[in-house]
């Protein structure tokens, strides 16, 4: 794609933020309701089929591309910018694992608009969402998936689950193969999404009774899952991820200032922005957010070097996780800030709260701020990862 239509598809990528995604956000947020008309409207923009080939259909652009969509949505609404991110990802895992034949099922018809996410997490193992303990039965050359899953995005409106679980013969929780799962399966139920923040992602649990799974959507062998979690899952999913919790920073930094450059006090004749507290407040949180975008456009320009040259995209795991953390808790305190400045009508119900209540999701995301942290500090010390230590974390 020549710069200029790359040019020409963010601009119509802002034009679905404007017109739909930014005008459904509140109503969405009140009424818990998924956002499928956004995510239809990114379709026929093209924009969920970012990464995938124009062969497939999609618009055959790369992580920059992508990771910038993700931050301008998040901007706009969290909860479209999750299930965007989750989607993007499980269609890229499709596109570096799938067989032709799922290329052909799953991806070609992006552009009509078949969604996809990734439902990996169990209550058994909790954030240590790699480790799976359900796990599939063998039906002829077939498999029966019994799995209950504590969280996944777009549960109960995806088209596809990438779903990660066990297969016979698994040695223990570490040994986990992916499937593609069609969301009109019977025996898929999902569970209400009722929470403090995102409230239109339908992140809530999923069950799958008995579901049936042709062959032909195993994703990789068996087994395979360690490395279809490392170098297909993670990295696409954790630059999305930072980017949608920059989106929410940017935001919530942005509503504050509009707010406090309008707002007079007509006793002192003075805006909030004539203050120099209200002007601190937000120039630190103005230096942190500042700091994202860099550190974003470099990751995602490291994705795309390692995509092209073939190279494992896990040898920027950590850095990554370290985006993750730093993306997700400049959002919270963006957002408090934004609270602090804006006073009482702040805190009232509208963008400035709803944006307080979706940044907290992504301290406990999946890797959460606190087992990232453990995953930083130990390969900072040299020690190793240790992700898929057998009976350990
Ligand atoms: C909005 C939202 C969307 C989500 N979307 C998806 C999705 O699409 N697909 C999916 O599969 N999952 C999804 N998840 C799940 C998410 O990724 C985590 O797996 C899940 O939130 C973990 O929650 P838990 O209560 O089971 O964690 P627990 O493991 O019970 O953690 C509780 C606390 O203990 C801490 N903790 C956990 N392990 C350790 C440790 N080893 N050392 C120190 N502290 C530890 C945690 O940081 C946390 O503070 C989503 C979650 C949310 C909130």
């Amino acid at each position: 794609m020549s710069q200029e239509q790359r040019e020409q598809a963010l601009a119509e990528l802002d034009r679905v933020i404007r017109d739909i995604v930014s005008v459904n956000a509140e109503r969405n947020d009140d009424e818990s309701l998924f956002p499928r008309p956004n995510l239809d409207a990114l379709a026929r923009a093209g924009w969920n089929g970012v990464l995938v080939a124009k062969e497939y259909g999609g618009l055959g652009l790369d992580h920059s591309a992508f990771a910038e969509a993700a931050y301008r949505i998040g901007q706009a609404d969290a909860s479209t910018g999750l299930v965007y991110v989750m989607h993007v990802g499980a269609a890229q895992t499709v596109n570096l694992y799938g067989t032709e034949d799922q290329k052909q099922r799953w991806l070609k018809p992006n552009g009509a608009h078949l969604l996809g996410t990734y439902s990996t997490s169990e209550r058994a193992s909790g954030g240590h969402w790699w480790y799976n303990f359900s796990q599939a039965s063998r039906d002829g050359d077939d498999y029966i998936v019994n799995a209950e899953k504590s969280f996944t995005t777009s549960a109960g409106q995806a088209d596809y689950y990438i779903t990660q679980t066990r297969t016979p013969g698994a040695r223990d929780q570490t040994d986990i193969s992916f499937f593609i799962i069609d969301g009109k399966s019977p025996g898929i139920s999902a569970g209400p999404w009722n929470a403090l923040g995102v409230r239109g992602n339908h992140s809530g649990p999923i069950r799958y009774d008995g579901v049936k799974v042709s062959r032909r959507d195993r994703l990789g062998e068996e087994n395979q899952g360690k490395e279809i979690i490392y170098n297909g899952v993670s990295p696409v999913y954790l630059v999305g991820l930072g980017a949608v919790w920059e989106g929410v920073a940017r935001g919530a930094l942005d509503t504050a200032v509009a707010y406090v450059k309008n707002w007079v006090h007509q006793d002192k004749q003075k805006r909030l922005a004539d203050y120099q507290a209200i002007r601190q407040e937000l120039a630190e949180v103005k230096v942190l957010v500042e700091s994202l975008k860099p550190w974003r456009k470099e990751l995602a320009i490291g994705l795309d070097e390692l995509w092209r040259s073939g190279r494992p995209q896990a040898e920027l795991l950590i850095a990554l996780t370290e985006f993750k953390v730093h993306a997700s808790e400049v959002a919270n305190k963006s957002a408090a800030a934004a609270l602090t400045v804006t006073g009482g009508y702040g805190y009232k119900k509208g963008a400035l709260e709803r944006y307080f209540r979706d940044a907290r999701a992504g301290i406990g995301m999946g890797p959460s701020n606190i087992i990232a942290r453990d995953w930083i500090g130990k390969t900072a010390v040299g020690l190793p990862l240790e992700l898929f230590y057998e009976g350990g974390e």
